[in-house]
């Protein structure tokens, strides 16, 4: 019988964003040889862009309230984000010199609030471990010997590895590198990729030219949003903004699927904002019932329940002038302002995509199951969550698990080289 093989494993990551660059650090560690191919001149384009909001890498809430955030892939998720959670990216973080804190919405930040150094912190200690990156390599698929090929400054290059991570992001901002190429590539080979779509979007309201232009660009603070659709009720506070065509923002984002479902279902989809968490339909009535006297209408709805700005604008634009003059009926505009959204924007000012692998495609350790020795990771897999911190925990849970899944498979293989399985 053989003994253990000396020499080193090869490993592809191919994808330098998060996903990618938590599979190449698992990989490395266990002692594989790992390549690192990225389209782009530099890596972690899309991670530098979400440090430009100051890098929510993840959120302090308790692990079941927080796989909750990935709604119908929670079941598939729950086994990577039990091994690598928001309590592991912070002390992952904090082993990269970058101490995080908790802001007051419970989302954790680096305390610098910013990604480069974390990210040039990460590939110095990549590099460290002899991870070798290779820029401005666009991966174009397989050769019939299963090498992969990647159109390089210098031509098409080719090369064989002994196992693949790919981790090629979504579909959203592709001028950052994410351009979803690699769907036609997988689709061809079997595996089954659902269909991109925005997530974390803007939805398109048909807005007055007048509303358009008078607040546009302004955010909507305190409000709760409220929609209904095959699966129930849907109910959350926070704040969203007017766009010139429609409305985005945190609030948004957190309903963006539902609301594209609903969407995809029905043509449109009504939400229904209340404008006065705060005070219930009853008082916002009585209130509104007080004698006003001189004053003007603007003026007493700033002074009795302190609607103003675009929320007042939000009524003007879309109750009848005569209920105006109705408390009864203006409070219940007020508890219940419906909004009409005819569709998502496009994927590429999404935040994030839905769709991708389907998790059925791939075995317990995010293997193909009909490419054996190709794993993937990131945003390309079939899982969506609203912005807080979830998607980059997702994107590194991923990538830690698909690492070693890769690392488990080059072990059965090589079982003397490498570390671990
Ligand atoms: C504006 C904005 C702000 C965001 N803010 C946050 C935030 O605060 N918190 C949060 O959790 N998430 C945030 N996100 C989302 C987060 O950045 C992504 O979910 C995450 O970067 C996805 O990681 P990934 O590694 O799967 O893919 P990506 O980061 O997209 O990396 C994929 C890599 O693959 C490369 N690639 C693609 N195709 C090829 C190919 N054919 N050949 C070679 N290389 C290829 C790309 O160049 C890219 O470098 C934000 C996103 C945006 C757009």
């Amino acid at each position: 019988m053989a003994g253990p093989l000396t020499v080193r494993p090869r490993a592809a990551v191919v994808g330098a964003g998060p996903a990618g660059l938590m599979a190449a650090e698992v990989l490395a560690e266990a002692g594989a040889a790992v390549d690192v191919y990225d389209a782009m001149p530099s890596a972690g384009r899309k991670f530098l862009l979400a440090g430009i909001g100051g890098l929510n890498i993840t959120h302090s809430e308790p692990p079941e309230p927080f796989l909750a955030r990935y709604g119908d892939r929670a079941g598939e998720l729950a086994p990577l984000l039990a091994a690598f959670g928001a309590p592991s990216v912070r002390t992952w973080a904090k082993g990269l010199g970058i101490d995080t804190f908790v802001g007051s919405s419970g989302r954790v930040f680096p305390k610098e609030m910013k990604a480069a150094p974390l990210l040039r912190a990460w590939l110095q200690r990549l590099r460290g471990q002899g991870v070798r990156l290779h820029m401005r390599h666009r991966w174009q698929g397989w050769e019939e010997n299963g090498a992969l090929a990647f159109e390089a400054p210098a031509g098409r290059i080719v090369h064989r590895h002994d196992a693949v991570v790919l981790a090629l992001g979504g579909a959203s901002w592709p001028r950052l590198g994410s351009d979803a190429a690699w769907v036609p590539r997988l689709a061809a080979r079997g595996v089954r990729v659902e269909p991109l779509v925005p997530a974390n979007c803007g939805f398109e309201v048909d807005w007055s030219p007048h509303f358009r232009a008078r607040f546009a660009g302004q955010p909507v603070r305190a409000v709760t949003l409220d929609m209904a659709d095959e699966r129930g009720g849907w109910r959350r506070g926070g704040e969203f903004v007017v766009s010139a065509y429609g409305v985005e923002g945190s609030l948004i984002y957190a309903a963006s699927a539902r609301l594209r479902q609903a969407i995809a279902g029905r043509g449109s989809v009504q939400l229904r904002l209340d404008l006065t968490p705060g005070l219930d339909l009853e008082r916002v009535t009585r209130e509104l019932a007080w004698p006003r006297g001189s004053k003007s209408l603007s003026n007493h709805l700033r002074a009795r329940i302190k609607v103003d700005g675009v929320k007042a604008g939000l009524l003007r634009e879309v109750v009848p002038a005569a209920d105006f003059h109705e408390p009864a009926r203006l409070a219940r505009w007020v508890k219940s302002l419906p909004l009409t959204l005819h569709a998502p924007r496009p994927i590429d000012e999404a935040i994030s995509s839905a769709g991708g692998v389907a998790f059925e495609a791939m075995d317990a350790h995010g293997m193909l199951r009909g490419l054996p020795g190709v794993f993937c990771a990131g945003e390309m897999l079939d899982w969506e969550a609203p912005t807080g911190g979830y998607l980059l925990t997702a994107c590194l849970a991923s990538g830690r698990w698909s690492g070693q899944g890769a690392v488990r498979w080059l072990a059965q293989r090589a079982p003397g080289p490498i570390a671990g399985a």
